[in-house]
C-alpha cells in the first residue's frame, strides 16, 4: 500500500478526489493526496476532507507520513475504507509556503555561488523563513549584497524543474553533495530533484513555484550569529 503524492508532480493542485484505503482511530490513509504532510523544513498543509457529496466534512488537524503512506488526522469520526473523498487544501497557506520555500532555494543557491558555503539548516513559515549557513563573515554590506542578488534572481524569472533520477545518477551530480544527499535513506531508489535551472539543484520532497518571479521579492529581516562559522539569515516575502 502506498499513497500517491500528487503534490510531487503538480504542486498547484488544491483539490483532489481519492479513496480511503485504511482507517486508524480518527486517522485515514488515502490512495492519493494533495496534502503535504510536513518535513524538510516545510510545514504540513491545512484543509478539509469531505464525502458523500459534502454531507460530511472534516478538518484535517494533523498529518503524518509513515513509510509510504500519508495519514490525515480528522476532527470527527472518519469515513469507512473504500469511501471516495474530496480533499481541499488551504491554498493561500500552501502558495505562500511554495513561494517562501522557493525563496530559500534561491538564497541557498546565491550564497553557494557567491561565497561557496553550504546550508546547514532551515525552517519555513508561510510568509517567512530562516536558513543557516557555514559562513564566517557576515557584515552589513554582505547582507545587502545577498538580498540584492536574491531579488535579481527572482526578477530574472528562472524556470524551476522537478524530476526524479535513479539514486546513482543523482549521487553523481557534484552540486547535490552540498545538500547532503548522502543522508538520504539507503532504500530510496529514486531521488526527486528540484532544479532552479542555472542557479540551484537539490534533492527535495517539498512544494515550490514554477518560476522564480512568483516569489515576488524578499527582505532579509534578521541575522544571527550561531557560532564562529555558522550564521542564520531570516527572510520575509515582500508582499507579506
Ligand atoms: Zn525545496
Amino acid at each position: 500500500m502506498k499513497t500517491k503524492l500528487l503534490y510531487h508532480t503538480n504542486s498547484y493542485m488544491y483539490e483532489c478526489t481519492a479513496k480511503v484505503v485504511a482507517v486508524d482511530g480518527d486517522d485515514i490513509a488515502l490512495d492519493a493526496t494533495i496534502f503535504y504532510p510536513g518535513g524538510g523544513g516545510q510545514m504540513a498543509d491545512h484543509g478539509v476532507i469531505s464525502w458523500e457529496n459534502q454531507i460530511y466534512q472534516a478538518t484535517v488537524l494533523a498529518m503524518s507520513k509513515r513509510e509510504s503512506i500519508v495519514w490525515h488526522t480528522l476532527d470527527c469520526p472518519p469515513p469507512h475504507v473504500g469511501t471516495e473523498i474530496v480533499g481541499t487544501i488551504d491554498w493561500d497557506f500552501r502558495y505562500q509556503m511554495m513561494r517562501t520555500h522557493t525563496a530559500l532555494h534561491i538564497l541557498g543557491g546565491i550564497i553557494w555561488k557567491e561565497f561557496g558555503v553550504q546550508v546547514t539548516g532551515g525552517q519555513m513559515h508561510p510568509d517567512r523563513a530562516r536558513m543557516d549557513f557555514a559562513m564566517e563573515n557576515l557584515n552589513k554590506q554582505r547582507i545587502e549584497y545577498i538580498e540584492d542578488k536574491v531579488n535579481e534572481a527572482i526578477e530574472a524569472d528562472y524556470p524551476i524543474r522537478v524530476y526524479t533520477l535513479p539514486r546513482e545518477k543523482a549521487l553523481a551530480i557534484p552540486d547535490l553533495v552540498r545538500t547532503k544527499i548522502n543522508l538520504l535513506p539507503a532504500n530510496m531508489e529514486e531521488v526527486r530533484i528540484v532544479e532552479i535551472v542555472g542557479l540551484d539543484l537539490q534533492a527535495d520532497g517539498g512544494t515550490h513555484v514554477n518560476h522564480t518571479k512568483e516569489v515576488g521579492g524578499i527582505r532579509i529581516i534578521k541575522t544571527e550569529n550561531k557560532g564562529r562559522i555558522n550564521k542564520r539569515l531570516e527572510i520575509e516575502l515582500n508582499d507579506h
